[in-house]
C-alpha cells in the first residue's frame, strides 16, 4: 500500500497550503515547526531585517528551490494547462 504524507501548517492545519520548516533554538533546545506562508509572516519579518543588506543572502537564497516550492511550481504549470 502506497503512503503519502502530507506537512501541514501547525498554526493552521490547511491541506492546500504549502509549508516551510522553522527551527527556534533557545536556551539549548531547538523547537521545529512547520508554518505556511501566511502564519510564518511575522517570522518572516524578523528574519527579513536580521539578513545582511548587501544581497548576499539573496544570492545564497536563489541557489536552493524549497520541495514546496518546486509542488508550487508544478501546481501552477498544471492550473495554466
Ligand atoms: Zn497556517
Amino acid at each position: 500500500m502506497a503512503e503519502v504524507s502530507v506537512v501541514v501548517c501547525d498554526m493552521c492545519g490547511q491541506l492546500d497550503r504549502s509549508t516551510a520548516r522553522y527551527g527556534i533554538t533557545q536556551g539549548g533546545s531547538t523547537v521545529q515547526f512547520d508554518l505556511c506562508e501566511q502564519h510564518a509572516a511575522p517570522l518572516e519579518r524578523v528574519l527579513d531585517s536580521k539578513r545582511p543588506d548587501d544581497g548576499s543572502w539573496r544570492r545564497f537564497e536563489g541557489m536552493f528551490t524549497t520541495f514546496e516550492e518546486i509542488e508550487e511550481q508544478k501546481k501552477r504549470r498544471a492550473d495554466e494547462t
